[in-house]
């Protein structure tokens, strides 16, 4: 089934993200958390691209772990980087035989050593895509609080719009923990002409390190509530607290009507539960 198709017909739209292994072959950890995260019942998961362009065979093996496995519907990250025409058709060829239907497109994060050939922006590979393969649905990514080296929130928003006149129709969020964002952000979107559904993108923080990681990572905000957490919390309390604050965060969402939700589980199974089970009733 298609994301759109989800989107016209049910209620809450939940999502989970895992990631594959950075070496070929090595799926135990992926699928001990895909086992956990089955019974939960999540419309789709996606599954991520390595950085700076490495393992997409990975992914795709993944995706196909999902599919035929597990028979959940897969979205298959797919960077921009490193990228070649070549490449991106023989990664594609592979997704169609293992039954992808939707790519989630986007440019990677760069490194020092990061190269762009064919394709520089996650527009580009999107135009690409949609042209000459549109049987694939085309999922991008947005950031609440403006992608980190737009100049403004209004020049990012000029971006994602281009996105999605290229073939994106829905939007995945950056992590973000402050709601607030999130809507002045929708309000804009929505102002700037943006159609494309879009899902919130929420990640349960459980350690302290985890934060940090984020914080470098991603540079994004931390609100004082957020932070109180952090400073009072240690171990399984701080644990507990950040899935608590997670589910706060989606329970807002929900009630103001947002219907994508998107859980970055960084395959822990038992976070993705606790999670999804909070929201058993407002998804059926
Ligand atoms: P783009 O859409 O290309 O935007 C990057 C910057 O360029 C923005 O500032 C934008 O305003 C600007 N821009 C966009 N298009 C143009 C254009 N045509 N001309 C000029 N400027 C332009 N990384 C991975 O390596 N693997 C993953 O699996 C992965 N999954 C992710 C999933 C989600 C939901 C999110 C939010 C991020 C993910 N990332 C992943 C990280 C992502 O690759 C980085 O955030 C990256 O810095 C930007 O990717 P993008 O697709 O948003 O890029």
């Amino acid at each position: 089934m298609y994301i759109r198709d989800m989107f016209a017909s049910k209620k809450v739209v939940m999502s989970a993200e895992v990631f594959p292994p950075k070496k070929n072959g090595m799926l135990e950890g992926v699928i001990r958390a895909l086992k956990e995260i089955k019974p939960l019942n999540p419309d789709y998961v996606s599954i991520t691209y390595g950085a700076n362009g490495s393992g997409g065979m990975t992914t795709a093996d993944v995706a196909s772990v999902v599919i035929d496995a597990f028979d959940m519907t897969a979205v298959a990250h797919m960077t921009a980087v490193n990228m070649t025409k070549e490449l991106l058709e023989e990664r594609l060829q592979m997704l169609m035989r293992k039954g992808v239907k939707s790519i989630l497109t986007l440019r990677g994060d760069i490194a020092e050593d990061s190269r762009f050939y064919d394709f520089r922006h996650a527009n580009e590979l999107a135009a690409y895509i949609s042209q000459k393969y549109p049987q694939f649905e085309l999922l991008g990514a947005c950031y609440p609080e403006g992608h980190p080296e737009a100049e403004n929130l209004d020049a990012d928003l000029e971006m994602i719009k281009l996105k999605t006149e290229c073939g994106v129709s829905h939007l995945v969020t950056q992590l973000f923990f402050d709601n607030a964002t999130f809507y002045s952000f929708a309000d804009k979107a929505e102002k700037a002409g943006i159609t494309a559904t879009v899902s919130a993108g929420i990640m349960p923080i459980t350690s302290v390190q985890q934060v940090e990681r984020i914080v470098s990572m991603c540079g994004v905000q931390i609100p004082t509530k957020f932070s109180k957490i952090c400073a009072t919390y240690q171990g399984e309390d701080l644990y507990k607290a950040g899935i608590d604050y997670a589910i706060e965060q989606i329970r807002d969402l929900i009630d103001n009507g947002v219907k994508g939700i998107h859980l970055y589980t960084m395959n822990k199974g038992d976070v993705a539960k606790a999670v999804f089970n909070a929201f058993e009733e407002d998804r059926k």
